[in-house]
């Protein structure tokens, strides 16, 4: 089956017919007169959405099951389920169909874009089991609608979101013995797109490969709640006006990982990362971030998240924390509030004993408490008590997310398979 696959994605290989990614003249012009932070998903790419059709996808089951791992055992995205999903695209044939294969190597020439030119982009988002054994997925049009974006800023095809998440949908419950069925358990699932081109020009990829492989994953924090420690981070920049740093490429990834082994050798667990001479507060690590402080003008309780400025990764986690804070902190005299903020913000608000809260957000623990931030030799107490692990804001997220993604509520960002 391994020479079966690799046939297929090599005869794609051969249709290498140049395509032509110019922008629409108008949006350059229209760059020029509105600033534009970042390039948008429709004016990258052919900005063309690419049929998909379900309804061809082929299935080839594994003929050697794997054993689950014990629950306790699960380490993130170090197993895989047994098969994956892929579907091949020609700038000539368009998308061709799908097929459920068993999960297996993938076959590459050397010169393929992807390994000199960091044609990649993915999805993390996850599938649950429910009480009564249902499989559900949380928001997938969220991560297809940014997968596209991501795709589009890399000259890779667009695909229609709808008849994608229908194909996930497919693979999850073919291999929904992977997915546990326990409060904190699920299937992480990782959408990735490469550009299969094979040649060093540096241009728009002629081919490429969305493929899908699956990671059963335990609770972030199988133990309770662990704040972490952060490490403002002045040296390096993780994201640039104009940059792609609201786009989920690899290329942002492998970058952070010095800056954040150089906080971790200083005994902090991730870098805060601050953009700019005002030392504005953008992520945290691989998370958006969210500061609950007292308003220094009036004394209410604002949350505050950054906002998405081209500098910041639309989180779908970001997104759901503000909803719920809007439909459900705003009515107990909560202000939720998306600005740019600073460091010293967040240090004054220490100081002056407003600060309530930190924590970042992001689909791997939802919530992730934030004890103290490392800030130019000071230590900035995040405002938790010694023993206390997460903040009621933090844990009150927590539990609502949960209890939406594994259907103990009813509500339209649930859909069962
Ligand atoms: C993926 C990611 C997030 C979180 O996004 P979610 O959709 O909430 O998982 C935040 N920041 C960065 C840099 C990311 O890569």
């Amino acid at each position: 089956m391994l020479q079966q696959r690799s046939s297929l994605l090599l005869s794609s290989l051969s249709h290498c017919a140049f395509r032509s990614s110019a922008a629409p003249l108008s949006a350059s012009v229209r760059c020029r007169t509105r600033r534009c932070y970042s390039i948008h998903a429709d004016l990258a790419g052919s900005g063309k959405v690419q049929g998909i059709d379900p309804s061809k996808l082929t299935i080839t089951k594994t003929t050697t099951p794997k054993d689950l791992l014990p629950p306790e055992e699960l380490i993130f995205g170090r197993n895989f389920s047994d098969h994956m999903l892929s579907m091949e695209w020609t700038a000539s044939q368009g998308w061709l169909p799908g097929r459920i294969t068993p999960y297996q190597n993938l076959s590459l020439d050397p010169a393929t874009c992807v390994f000199h030119y960091a044609f990649e982009c993915f999805e993390g988002m996850k599938a649950y089991k429910d009480k009564a054994g249902n499989l559900r997925l949380f928001r997938p049009d969220r991560n297809m609608a940014r997968l596209n974006k991501s795709a589009a800023r890399i000259a890779l095809p667009t695909f229609d979101p709808n008849a994608m998440i229908d194909l996930i949908g497919k693979f999850v419950k073919l291999d929904e013995r992977f997915v546990p069925d326990a409060r904190g358990y699920s299937l992480y699932l990782r959408p990735t797109m490469i550009g299969t081109q094979r040649t060093l020009g540096v241009g728009p990829p002629s081919s490429a490969l969305f493929y899908l492989i699956a990671s059963p994953v335990g609770p972030y924090y199988p133990t309770g709640f662990k704040a972490i420690s952060l490490e403002a981070t002045d040296y390096a920049v993780r994201a640039w006006p104009g940059g792609v740093g609201d786009k989920k490429l690899g290329a942002n990834y492998a970058p952070c990982i010095l800056p954040q082994m150089q906080a971790a050798s200083r005994g902090f667990h991730q870098n805060l990362w601050l953009f700019g001479e005002e030392e504005y507060i953008t992520e945290v690590g691989t998370m958006n971030l969210f500061a609950a402080i007292k308003n220094k003008e009036t004394g209410e309780p604002e949350l505050l998240t950054a906002p998405l400025d081209g500098t910041i990764l639309e989180g779908v986690t970001r997104d759901s924390i503000l909803h719920l804070a809007r439909e459900r902190l705003e009515p107990k005299g909560w202000k939720v509030t998306e600005r740019k903020f600073t460091m010293k913000e967040v240090a004054d608000a220490a100081d002056e004993g407003r600060m309530l809260e930190i924590f970042g957000a992001g689909t791997a623990a939802i919530v992730a408490p934030v004890r103290k931030i490392s800030w130019k030799g000071r230590l900035i107490d995040c405002g938790l008590e010694e023993n206390v692990e997460a903040g009621p804001i933090a844990a009150q997220m927590k539990e609502w997310m949960e209890g939406i993604q594994y259907g103990d509520e009813e509500h339209p960002w649930s859909t069962v398979l």
